[in-house]
């Protein structure tokens, strides 16, 4: 019975921590996803994302990642912003509005890891934060938090996809939640939404398509042409396929301090933007996910869009 108590416990702290949800599963080989990553690895679609083809058999296995993993507990935290940028302004994505998420949901981690060493003993395990070799949307799925909709990402019931994802695997026996159906029916809003068509059929989104890859991932020094006139605005990330999903209609407002919109960003209309300097991104984007794309990646973002 101890699993029980132990999962009620993890799932209370988590709770007090701030995320939204906890799920649990048992860790095991991810059998469904196994064959869909290698046939969308071997139609190239993460494009020139090479890290995603290592660790193969890792992402789908946790056992490999922890020695002796029983459980992977998924988390979830709400990013969705109370206000938005303007409507003259080039676009970023809801997520980075605020602090990076990183450093944010690891200290949330860290707190819940420590609470589980003090009141359960010595469990041996891993944090995970958007790490390449977790499938934290398939482990979330498995949890019983949300289905994966056709745009991929993960959907919950109650409040749409506007969240963060994180694991903690564990290697301590906890009582697994079972998943929940797909409520997707016979919607098809995210695929005709998609500005450059990157829901290549249901489910499936190509990532050399998708303009959160083009704007972030893709490091060359220039966006393919092909794109330029889809790229609907957006300089960082995109959200249109989260944002037309009849299920994020009730979102709401976040309460993570840290994910606070920064005023400035939230003020910055398109002539902003293309006068940005790098004095000015470095201030703007000191503690923000933006970062990633440094200087020269989002002003070449900003002059695709210019074009
Ligand atoms: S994030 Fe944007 S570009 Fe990517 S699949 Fe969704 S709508 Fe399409
Ligand atoms: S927009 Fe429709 S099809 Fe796409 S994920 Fe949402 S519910 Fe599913």
């Amino acid at each position: 019975m101890n699993r029980e108590r132990y999962s009620q416990l993890i799932k209370s702290k988590a709770y007090d921590l701030g995320f939204m949800y906890c799920g649990i599963s048992k860790a095991g080989f991810l059998e469904e996803e196994a064959p869909r990553l290698e046939q969308w690895l071997k139609d190239n679609r993460n494009g020139k994302m090479g890290y995603m083809e290592n660790h193969f058999d890792k992402r789908l296995n946790p056992t490999l990642l922890v020695d002796d993993a029983k459980s992977v507990v998924s988390l979830l935290l709400n990013y969705f912003p109370e206000e938005q940028q303007s409507d003259d302004s080039f676009k970023v994505s809801k997520y980075a509005y605020g602090a990076d998420y990183h450093n944010v949901i690891k200290d949330k981690l860290k707190e819940l890891y420590q609470f589980i060493q003090t009141e359960i003993g010595e469990v041996g395990g891993r944090m995970f934060v958007d790490s390449a070799p977790v499938m934290d949307k398939a482990w979330a799925k498995k949890s019983g938090l949300g289905w994966i909709g056709k745009n991929s990402n993960l959907i919950h019931p109650k409040e749409g996809s506007f969240f963060f994802i994180a694991e903690l695997i564990l290697d301590l026996e906890l009582q697994e939640d079972g998943p929940i159906k797909d409520y997707c029916g016979r919607c098809t809003r995210c695929i005709d939404a998609c500005p450059t068509e990157a829901i290549v059929e249901p489910y499936v989104v190509d990532g050399s398509k998708c303009i959160s890859y083009l704007t972030i991932e893709l490091k060359d020094a220039l966006i393919p042409g092909a794109f330029h006139d889809k790229m609907d605005n957006w300089i960082f990330g995109c959200d249109v396929c989260q944002d037309v999903c009849p299920w994020n209609r009730f979102a709401k407002a976040h309460q993570e301090p840290a994910f606070m919109p920064n005023g400035q960003l939230l003020g910055m209309r398109k002539t902003d933007w293309k006068e940005l300097t790098e004095e000015v991104f470095r201030e703007l984007f000191r503690n923000s996910a933006v970062k990633r794309t440094k200087y020269s990646g989002l002003i070449r973002n900003i002059r695709t869009i210019q074009e």
